[in-house]
């Protein structure tokens, strides 16, 4: 298995090399144009998908969770209920939605009680759209997959 600099070699290349395929597509009117906050969606997604929310995750000492810093204890808990390369962690649909699920059960009872669910809905109806939402989930996907690929993990929901 590839280690974590090999993964954010990958992923980051992988990001560039969407950049680039969209741009040739765009410009040449093959697909349309997305928006900026699309653009930046995506974007941020994939970063986060490539260094802060990995499969790996599962691992206990996994660079990623080391990335998170004193938050990282956060990420114990389903290191330890999570097997190593599960489908709950390395499974292509699955997997990503489990981290998903996981940190918004972490963090919606700090957001209710902060009120940031409702600011975070109504920035989120003026400012962003379904390409950008669509383009945030695209970006965390395809981050995610870019590392099961590279684990060769085997195509499992
Ligand atoms: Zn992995």
């Amino acid at each position: 298995m590839p280690n974590y600099r090999v993964h954010d070699a990958i992923n980051l290349t992988a990001l560039g090399m969407s950049f680039a395929g969209y741009s040739m597509l765009a410009n040449t009117n093959v697909i349309p144009s997305v928006s900026g906050a699309a653009m930046i969606g995506y974007t941020l997604s994939y970063l986060a998908g490539t260094f802060l929310v990995t499969p790996d995750l599962d691992l206990h000492g996994s660079k990623p969770k080391k990335r998170w810093g004193i938050f990282r204890f956060l990420w114990r808990p389903y290191a330890t209920l999570v097997p190593h390369r599960s489908s709950f962690s390395h499974g292509w649909i699955i997997g990503p939605l489990t981290r998903l699920l996981y940190l918004a059960l972490l963090t919606l009872p700090l957001l209710i009680l902060t009120n940031t669910v409702q600011a975070s809905r109504e920035l989120a109806q003026q400012y962003i759209g379904w390409d950008a939402l669509t383009a945030i989930v695209v970006g965390y996907y395809l981050s995610q997959w870019m590392h099961l690929i590279a684990d060769r993990a085997p195509l499992r929901p």
